[in-house]
């Protein structure tokens, strides 16, 4: 068996780009720890936070939470600010993760690395799926800490804008409802940072298969409540829709020959 941590920005990240690897991972037997950047301090405020409770301590919750669900072992934090969206004043904070010294943020994840002898680690593709400044940086400090640890295997989680693409245009062909098929919404035109979402299939090496575990990842997204409210779109979907919307996860891992393979992070 093995160990896989997994680097994400703000807690939620981890159950929708990688829900379903987290939990397949701990349901046959390998050690998963996560690891978040940020504590998440400029995500949605809800409207019920207790006497003396802060955003922080809601969301910190909810991930504890999410991270029992997915069979998580470990929940560590490299306690940065939250840097905000692109072009937020929030960004120029010195204690935000992306004012953050590259070379010092790495060496506190690559000794979580190190303690835990991972074997698999998982990043972020280079702009972060979609250009938000503290994903970004999980790409950078997440792929120098593998290089000072020197994790064998480094995978970065991305989007497949070509099966995204599809799915959406299946929706609107089949004019059902499926909250895909609205318009507002086209993962090739520019996101945050003036690129298209995710990264092309031809760029991308692993497609894994989690559609076993999609009912456990959709489990995971309720955990968020704060932020990933019952009406959103990811929570509404009939079953057989999320399904194929989110049975499947993409990663781009280093040194792997070029083309997707369907497959597995511990093979
Ligand atoms: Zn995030």
């Amino acid at each position: 068996m093995g160990t896989l941590v997994a680097f994400h920005a703000h807690p939620d990240d981890e159950c929708i780009g990688t829900g379903g690897t987290l939990a397949r991972a701990a349901a046959e037997g390998h050690r998963v720890v996560l690891v978040l950047g940020t504590n998440g301090d400029f995500g949605e405020v809800p409207d019920d936070l207790a006497e003396g409770e802060t955003l922080v301590d809601r969301r910190r919750a909810e991930v504890l939470q999410s991270a029992e669900v997915l069979g998580v072992h470990r929940v560590a934090w490299l306690g940065y600010k939250d840097s905000g969206m692109t072009g937020w004043e929030q960004n120029a904070d010195p204690e935000s993760f992306h004012q953050a010294d590259v070379e010092e943020a790495a060496e506190r994840l690559a000794a979580i690395l190190r303690e835990e002898d991972a074997d698999v680690v998982t990043t972020y593709d280079w702009h972060g799926n979609y250009g938000h400044p503290d994903h970004i940086k999980i790409h950078v400090v997440g792929n120098r800490a593998a290089e000072l640890a020197g994790t064998p295997r480094v995978f970065e989680m991305t989007v497949n804008r070509d099966a995204f693409m599809r799915q959406i245009e299946a929706a609107r062909a089949a004019d059902n409802d499926s909250p895909l098929g609205g318009d507002d919404f086209d993962p090739s035109g520019p996101a945050d940072d003036g690129n298209p979402m995710g990264m092309p299939e031809a760029e991308i090496t692993l497609s894994v298969d989690v559609s076993a575990y999609a009912e456990v990842k959709r489990a995971s997204m309720r955990c968020h409540a704060s932020q990933i409210t019952d009406t959103s779109f990811f929570l509404q979907m009939p079953e057989e829709m999320f399904v194929t919307a989110f049975g499947t996860e993409w990663f781009i891992e280093h040194g792997a020959e070029p083309g997707m393979r369907d497959g597995w992070l511990f093979e």
